[in-house]
């Protein structure tokens, strides 16, 4: 089986989607890497050849053999295109919002499988890119917002005088969330936390957050994610959140429903009380944004606030976030491999539920709608 590892060409993008540390777990490959796959992740072709890869001279020539395609992001219509026919991806597709090239998939007879659709099942914890990525995100997040913040973190007791603690607060405490507030805590700022679900106030508690009771009923949603809340749920929502908004120093933002645009949780008004200097970091950026005046890909100063879109944190941190997505695409590539050759059983829920495309036919029941729906 041909295994094929091309370089990311999303701008920002640093990371590759297998180390070559990694490849040894994937038993009867032959490996093939494009030039320069590893680099801005610190791992040059040299670690990958050593491994036993092969090095590929540009994109085109890697492709041409490939039969299984690892990657970090969606192909562009571009990279689509040059997958052979019949050939196997496994990626991020986000498959919902992407599908020009699901289309484009189905037309080359892909079969390709989205980290975004793994279920959350104890088994496929060691494939939860998402998760690995998120982890990353959140604390890089408070990095970020460190970096930007005009004051400082921690609790000083100087000669010269006392600075009292930032105070940060984290909307959603995901498993970006909870990242963001242990490295807010070990940076010393005082931080608190309001998620939707339940269960999470007592990770939040446990981290040494204070968790936000506001008076409000939410829905519960499956399978470790949140539901969309009613248009009423979030107004309120708003409303008892403000002062919070308002009197702290950094927001981090992650609160994200998945398959759907991300709530609005700070609006436009609230951001107008908080104070100038104050820094709010959106990690739902790329779904739309939790704050109102969110722009993907950019910093807004508003008020002298400045707003933060930090779509994709993990990039950012290119060597670990590597290696962690490497450990989850050669558990997956596990799944698929049986005596060297690519022969998935899709009565096994992880590569079901996971599967955008098989052989060409769109597998996954929303992408298949949506291009029923666009076709007409
Ligand atoms: P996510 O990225 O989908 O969302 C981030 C957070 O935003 C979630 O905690 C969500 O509840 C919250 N949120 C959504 N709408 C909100 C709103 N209106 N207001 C406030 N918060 C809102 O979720 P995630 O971080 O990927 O995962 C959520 C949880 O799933 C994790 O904390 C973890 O406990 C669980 N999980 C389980 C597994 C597993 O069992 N295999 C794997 C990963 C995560």
């Amino acid at each position: 089986m041909k295994l094929a590892i091309p370089k990311e060409i999303r701008r920002g993008e640093q990371r590759v989607a297998l180390v070559p540390a990694e490849l040894a777990r994937i038993s009867g490959a032959e490996i093939h890497v494009e030039h320069g796959a590893g680099e801005l992740a610190l791992f040059p072709d040299s670690e990958y050849e050593a491994a036993g890869a092969s090095i590929a001279g540009d994109a085109a020539a890697l492709y041409k053999q490939a039969e299984l395609v690892v990657k970090v992001n969606p192909p562009s219509l571009e990279e689509a295109d040059l997958l052979p026919e019949g050939a196997t991806l496994l990626s991020f597709l986000a498959p919902g919002s992407n599908l020009d090239v699901v289309r484009r998939l189905a037309e080359r007879k892909i079969t390709a499988f989205s980290f975004e659709l793994v279920p959350r099942i104890s088994r496929a914890q060691v494939m939860d890119a998402l998760s690995s990525q998120a982890t990353i995100a959140g604390y890089k997040a408070v990095l970020v917002a460190a970096n930007r913040l005009s004051k400082l973190f921690p609790l000083f007791m100087t000669a010269a005088g006392t600075v009292p603690p930032a105070r940060l607060l984290v909307m959603g405490a995901g498993v970006a969330g909870l990242q963001a507030i242990a490295t807010a805590r070990r940076l010393g700022a005082v931080v608190s936390a309001y998620d939707v679900r339940t269960a999470a106030r007592e990770e939040v508690k446990s981290l040494g957050a204070t968790f936000l009771e506001l008076s409000l009923e939410a829905q519960e949603g499956s399978g470790g994610y949140a539901s969309a809340q009613s248009e009423d749920f979030v107004a309120r929502q708003q409303d008892l959140i403000g002062t919070h908004v308002a009197g702290s120093d950094v927001v981090v933002t992650t609160a994200a429903v998945p398959g759907r645009r991300a709530p609005v949780l700070i609006t436009g008004a609230m951001v107008a009380a908080m104070r100038p200097g104050s820094v709010i970091v959106d990690l739902a950026a790329g779904s739309g944004g939790n704050c109102e005046l969110t722009k993907d890909g950019e910093e807004v100063v508003f008020n002298g606030v400045h707003i933060i879109a930090a779509a994709e944190l993990a990039a950012t941190v290119p060597t670990h976030a590597s290696s962690l997505y490497s450990r989850n695409v050669s558990s997956f590539a596990k799944l698929l491999v049986k005596d060297g050759q690519l022969a998935p059983d899709y009565s096994d829920e992880i590569l079901d539920k996971s599967a955008v495309l098989i052989d060409g036919t769109v597998h996954y029941e929303p992408a298949r709608l949506a291009l029923e729906e666009s076709a007409k």
